[in-house]
């Protein structure tokens, strides 16, 4: 396959995949998954509850308040934050700190304010901003992902507004035309050394 040549570059690196609601952050995180082994996908720990199809340890750590303040207190998140004023999220230090040693680079589907924080914990991470084609067809991914109710979907585009506006911080940007096409800008940010692709 494609992916079967690919190999690190000796160099690990952080990346951060931040962008806009309903941008296909996720979905573009699950075809890395799924595509580049060697890249280590961050498991974030969330209060929100599991949506059907969600696995445990997979998509999310499913906590509750006391153990996401818990982690929060004893230092265990590289960062946290409120996403669209309702739920906590946050990223595992350890296993972040342990793939980068091990030589795999890393990469975190977190929010805008996440990788702010990021940026601020550790210097050297890259920052991905994924974009949509254009706002007419982020609004159509919204409404056609049908995982909101319509007050929360008015809210999100409210955010994606302003999340948009945050794009000129970021080190790299992708537009996410077609997923495939995305993963693969993605991953070649992270300096991986590819082999020539097959016809
Ligand atoms: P969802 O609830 O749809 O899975 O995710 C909502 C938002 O939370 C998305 O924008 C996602 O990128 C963000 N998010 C997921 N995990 C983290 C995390 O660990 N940290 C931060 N800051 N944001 C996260």
């Amino acid at each position: 396959t494609r992916t079967a040549a690919r190999r690190l570059d000796s160099s690990a690196k952080l990346v951060v995949l931040a962008g806009p609601t309903a941008v296909g952050k996720g979905t573009v995180a699950a075809h890395i998954r799924q595509h580049y082994p060697d890249v280590h996908l961050s498991v974030s720990a969330t209060t929100r509850k599991a949506r059907p199809g969600e696995t445990e340890g997979v998509s999310y750590f499913f906590v509750d308040d006391v153990e996401f303040d818990r982690m929060v207190a004893a230092g265990e998140m590289l960062e946290w934050a409120t996403v669209h004023n309702a739920y906590r999220y946050g990223t595992p230090r350890s296993p972040v700190t342990d793939a980068l040693n091990q030589g795999h680079s890393v990469l975190l589907e977190i929010d805008i304010q996440g990788a702010r924080a990021v940026r601020r914990a550790m210097p050297d991470a890259r920052l991905v901003f994924l974009l949509p084609p254009s706002w007419d067809e982020l609004v159509r991914r919204l409404i056609g992902r049908d995982t909101e109710t319509p007050a929360e979907q008015a809210r999100r585009l409210e955010t994606a507004k302003l999340e948009l506006a945050a794009q000129g911080e970021f080190d790299y940007r992708v537009v996410n035309h077609d997923v495939g096409e995305a993963a693969r800008e993605v991953v070649d940010l992270m300096n991986l050394r590819t082999a020539p692709l097959l016809p």
